[in-house]
């Protein structure tokens, strides 16, 4: 289609009243003297305040600003699925309208591009996060790394483009635990990193606390690995050969030395510690388990309530449409 925009951004947004206007600012002053059409696909993910007032505002006065509200809060990672679903744009960039990642770096984004990636992946020069958060994703990106084997380069940025043939290949992905990163790594094709700086947010506060950052955690290596099952047969067998040889002790020492083993402590000891152990693994097991149960019910990935300077055929997602209602009897 020749009335395609050279370029899509994609913004979730979620509780954003106080940044979305100020984001636009920095958007057009960044984007409307460069040689390249762009709009701004904004999907608010069930904020209760005046986001979406304020949203619509914008598209009123500029039609190549577009909303998508979905119908309740689906999280970031379905937010930006729809974003993807609904944007027309040759090349798509997603970023935070918070302002962490910087509006006047999209043209290098772009330009970096065009030298011939599908993907070029923002990765954060220094961080103004705090050092617990540093820790944990330092933490989080390495042990997942070597669980999945998917080398994600450490440090990424929300900031990335990439084309419509890599958001196709995206959105044949249609997992419910949806782990965009690691989607990004399996879809493969040619990618790259630029640096990009990390500032404080504009004005608000972040949505992820400790709890939810372990969720997604969580979520991420149970959708991206099963070596943590592996573990418990290997942690099992451990286990098995060394009791083996402490039992063998224990038996030797009482046939040809007759000292018999004592010791309640040790004996409470042992039941707690493979008592734990074993409601652990259940846990894990549970953990797998629920999720797999969500894929089967293959539930729509987000529900739309309403949209603004978009068509109604630009809805793809067939779940996300109301089913009709039938007469009885036909
Ligand atoms: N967000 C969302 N749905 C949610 C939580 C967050 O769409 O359930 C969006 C939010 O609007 C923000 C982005 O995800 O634009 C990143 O969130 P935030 O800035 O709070 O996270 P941080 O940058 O602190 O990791
Ligand atoms: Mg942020």
């Amino acid at each position: 289609m020749s009335d395609r925009p050279d370029l899509s951004l994609i913004v979730a947004l979620y509780y954003e009243e106080e940044c979305v206007e100020e984001f636009v600012r920095q958007v057009r002053a960044a984007l409307d003297d460069e040689d390249l059409t762009y709009e701004i696909v904004f999907v608010d993910d069930g904020s209760q305040d005046r986001t979406v007032e304020l949203t619509a505002a914008l598209c009123a006065d500029d039609d190549r600003i577009k909303l998508v509200q979905l119908s309740r809060n689906h999280g970031k990672e379905a937010a930006v699925t729809a974003g993807i679903e609904h944007a027309r744009g040759r090349w798509m960039l997603m970023m935070d309208p918070d302002l962490q990642d910087p509006p006047e770096r999209i043209v290098d984004f772009y330009q970096k591009a065009q030298e011939g990636y599908d993907l070029v992946f923002g990765v954060r020069k220094e961080r103004s996060a705090s050092l617990s958060t540093r820790l944990f994703s330092k933490v989080f990106w390495t042990s997942l790394n070597w669980m999945t084997g998917l080398q994600i380069p450490t440090g990424l940025s929300v900031m990335r483009i990439f084309n419509r043939p890599f958001a196709e290949a995206f959105l044949q992905h249609k997992e419910r635990v949806r782990f965009i990163e690691g989607i990004f790594m399996l879809v493969g094709m040619r990618r790259t990193t630029l640096e990009v700086e990390h500032r404080p947010r504009f004005a608000g506060q972040t949505k992820f606390n400790f709890r939810r950052r372990m969720r997604l955690a969580l979520n991420a290596m149970i959708a991206f690995s099963d070596k943590p099952l592996q573990l418990g047969i290997s942690f099992g067998v451990t286990l098995l050969a060394a009791t083996s040889l402490w039992g063998l002790y224990a038996f030797i020492r009482k046939l040809v030395f007759g000292i018999g083993m004592s010791g309640w402590t040790s004996t409470i000891l042992v039941i707690l510690l493979l008592g734990s152990v074993q409601i652990i693994l259940l846990g894990l097991i549970g953990s797998y388990l629920g999720r797999l149960y969500a894929e089967a019910k293959a539930r729509p990935i987000y529900g739309v309530q309403r949209t603004f300077n978009l068509d109604e055929q630009a809805v793809p997602l067939e779940a996300a449409r109301p089913t009709p209602v039938r007469e009885l009897g036909t």
